[in-house]
Order: C-alpha cells, then sequence, then structure tokens
C-alpha cells in the first residue's frame, strides 16, 4: 500500500476542510506517520548500542520537519551549504551533522566548518588538501567499484561520480591520519528506492570488512559506519515494504560478530530521506479541466513546480480521488506545464472525474517539493504539517510572482572587457 491506512482514514475526514481553508494546491505532511517511522527504526537498531539516523535534509528541507527529526534525536544529512544553514537554524551542531558533498567546493568547506562544525564526509582523496581547518574526526566516502564483496546484490558502482576508489582507501586514511586526524568513520551510499533489505546488510557487511581491513593496515579504529540512505518504500500498490524489522537484527548480528573479534564495535549511522518522510507527504490538487481528444485529460492546478518524479523519472505515484470510488476510466492527470512529460499519472484507472474534485497524489514526503522547478514560471505550492494533535500548520507559503521575478531586480553592472 502506498500512504498508510491510518493516513488514509484521516485525509478523508479532514482533507475537504482543509481545502477550503487553504486552497489548493499544497503538500500535506503527516507528522504522526513520520514518527511511527522514526520509531520503528529506532525499535529495529535497538541491538546496535549506538545507532542513529541522520535524517537527509534535501528529502523535506523544511525546518518544521526537521524540529520533529532533531526530538526523535536525529541528526542531519546536508551536502550543501543551504541545508546545514537549515540544520544549524533548527539547532544542530557539531556532530549532529553529517556533511556529504561532492565536487565540493571552497566556499562549502568553508560552511561546513562554520559554527561548530559538523562531521566532514570526504568524496576524495584529493580534498584532504582543500580542507581549509583539518578536523580531528573524518570520514571518507567509499565507492566499491567492482567489488562486489561476495554478494550480486551490490550493482556496479564504476560509472558513479561519487566516493574513494577501493584502491585509493587505504592511502585516504593514512594521510589523513599523517595530517593528523584521530577520529575515523566509514561511509558509503550504493542504494536508491531499495525494497530488498538484504543489499542494506551486504552493504554493513562490506564496510565492517573494510573497517576490519584498514583499522589492521593502519592500526586505528574507527568510530562509525555510516551505510548511507537509499531505503525503499513501495510507491506501488503492489510492492511489498522493506523489512526494516529484519533488516536491524541482521546488521545487529554482524555487529555483534564484529564486536567479538575486535573488542569493540563502530556504531552505526543511517541517512534515510525517502524512508523516513516519503510515505508521510500527499500532493493535494484539484481538477480544473477536463480533456477529451485521442485521450482523456484531466487538467489539475499543481503541476510539475510541485512534484518532478513522474515527468523527470517515469515513477510512479498512486493517486485517490476524495470521496468517489465508483465506476472507473483511463486518463492521464497533466499540468499546465507547455512540456508534454508534465503528467503525473499516464494512462491511469481512476473514478470518473468532474472539475472540482480533489485528488491526493500518495507518497510526496520526500524529493517532492524539494525537487520542484519554475520553468514557465511556475510557483511551487505551499507545505501544510498535519500535526499529532491533529491541527494543520502552515509551514511553507506558496511563491508569489514576486518571488519568481525577484532576481530580476538588481543593480546595473555593465563591463566593457575590450
Ligand atoms: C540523497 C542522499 C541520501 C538520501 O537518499 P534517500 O534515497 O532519500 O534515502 C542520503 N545520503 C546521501 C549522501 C544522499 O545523496
Amino acid at each position: 500500500m502506498p500512504i498508510s491506512n491510518d493516513f488514509a482514514e484521516r485525509l478523508s475526514q479532514s482533507l475537504e476542510s482543509i481545502t477550503e481553508h487553504y486552497g489548493t494546491p499544497f503538500h500535506l505532511y503527516d507528522e504522526k506517520g513520520i514518527r511511527n517511522t522514526g520509531k520503528g527504526l529506532i525499535q529495529a537498531f535497538a541491538g546496535i548500542a549506538q545507532f542513529r539516523e541522520y535524517f537527509a535534509v534535501k528529502a523535506l528541507p523544511n525546518p518544521a520537519i526537521l524540529k520533529i527529526m532533531q526530538n526523535m534525536g536525529f541528526g542531519f544529512d546536508c551536502s550543501s551549504s543551504a541545508e546545514l544553514a537549515l540544520s544549524r537554524q533548527v539547532g544542530a551542531r557539531g556532530e549532529q551533522i553529517m556533511f556529504t558533498s561532492n565536487n565540493t567546493s571552497a566556499e562549502e568547506f568553508t560552511a561546513a566548518g562554520a559554527d561548530g562544525g559538523c562531521i566532514l564526509n570526504l568524496d576524495d582523496i584529493s580534498l584532504l588538501d582543500k580542507v581549509p581547518q583539518m578536523p580531528e574526526l573524518i570520514c571518507f566516502r567509499y565507492n566499491p567499484g567492482e567489488r562486489r564483496t561476495g554478494n550480486s546484490i551490490i550493482g556496479n558502482p564504476v560509472e558513479s561520480k561519487y566516493g574513494v576508489a577501493h584502491d585509493q582507501l587505504l592511502d585516504a586514511y593514512g594521510k589523513a591520519r599523517q595530517l593528523g586526524v584521530r577520529r575515523f568513520g566509514l561511509h558509503t551510499m550504493l542504494a536508491s528506492n531499495e525494497l530488498n533489505h538484504a543489499y542494506m546488510v551486504e552493504t554493513a557487511r562490506m564496510l565492517l570488512d573494510r573497517v576490519t581491513w584498514l583499522s589492521e593496515a593502519l592500526g586505528i579504529e574507527f568510530e562509525f559506519i555510516n551505510i548511507g540512505g537509499g531505503l525503499g518504500i513501495p510507491y506501488r500498490p503492489e510492492e511489498r515494504p522493506l523489512d526494516i524489522a529484519s533488516m536491524g537484527q541482521e546488521i545487529s548480528d554482524l555487529f555483534q560478530v564484529f564486536k567479538n573479534h575486535h573488542g569493540y564495535a563502530p556504531r552505526l549511522y543511517l541517512e534515510s530521506g525517502r524512508y523516513m518522510t516519503g510515505p508521510h507527504g500527499v500532493l493535494v490538487t484539484r481538477a480544473i479541466n477536463r480533456k477529451e481528444i485521442y485521450r482523456t485529460y484531466v487538467g489539475v492546478d499543481a503541476c510539475m513546480s510541485s512534484l518532478m518524479r513522474p515527468g523527470m523519472y517515469g515513477a510512479y505515484h498512486h493517486i485517490t480521488v476524495l470521496g468517489k470510488d465508483g465506476e472507473e476510466e483511463t486518463v492521464d492527470v497533466v499540468g499546465s506545464l507547455c512540456e508534454n512529460n508534465d503528467k503525473f499519472a499516464i494512462q491511469r484507472p481512476l473514478p470518473r472525474m468532474q472539475d472540482g474534485d480533489i485528488l491526493y497524489i500518495h507518497d510526496t514526503g520526500a524529493h517532492g517539493h524539494a525537487m520542484g522547478f519554475n520553468y514557465n514560471g511556475k510557483p511551487r505550492p505551499k507545505e501544510l504539517l498535519l500535526r499529532e494533535d491533529d491541527g494543520v500548520e502552515l509551514i511553507r507559503r506558496e511563491e508569489s510572482l514576486s518571488d519568481l521575478l525577484a532576481t530580476l531586480s538588481y543593480e546595473p553592472d555593465l563591463f566593457n572587457p575590450g
């Protein structure tokens, strides 16, 4: 099932009045669902002495959401200066923040080091010479290339731009130690929307193997491994959810074996985005036009500025028409962009709709609003939080025309290079 029955039930009761109060379109996030998922994660990894989720800020960069994460004891995974600023705005400091950047600029290193710093996760060995002030704790992002640690589940990351190659890993940590680093972590991120928990278990196994190798070669201990994000959610009704309990149990077992062998075990970090918030958001929109040519098109008042995934990746997002489950017809649900991939659903059987009907698009709680863009001058919609006390709170206003035109107001700057 895409969104939970519980969330769907609450939407069926209150969504109509919420749309009357706020107007459409908007993303609505479910605090209760987010907290339940967070509790489930903590429970699944209770067998590991020190587990921490670093919420991937890019999935849902809204301070109201970050506060919920912080309240559950989670840290933040950031990959840009803006994400660092947002995390610090809600009060996160130092080792509550992990900075996992790629192709990092000097400005980003400065931002990472400011305000009490963060855990610096370096994407390449060459960056050791570019860190303005070497922190005492360093982590590298590992790219295993064709090394698949004896399993066929982990794909081929040879074409990925991320991380330190296998053959550079020993040098990377050796050099960091020479530069005065005394505390170490190891990170990787290989999965994306993965529903098979065995993949994540194999990733943990691989990192623990690397920790054993690096520790023996260099005589250093590792404080943590971070197995990245990429935990999947079932977007399609027929998909089964990730088995988080088995993932937790099997990884805990690996840690126990490691501990028996080495007398200590590193901490386990995770940096999920999608898994934490994806199913706990919906994009609510209203049907405004109906068009029957070679196909039937239902035009809605949201477009790709609110949700890029269907148009960009052909991603499936389930759709519910509020209060209707009668006879179905096959339609395309479309936005208003001059771009033919501005479609939320293609040839989808849905209850017959008419102008004014309210639809909600499931699973927009991660990589939804955040990925929106302004092509055609379409504003991004507001964001609402359905709080645990059943109240609704505006947590971001919609963009206005003056927001979109703001960068056209500037000091004249004419230059003649001749
Ligand atoms: C995008 C990203 C994540 C989160 O990915 P999800 O698929 O949302 O879990 C975590 N870590 C890094 C480094 C990322 O780039």
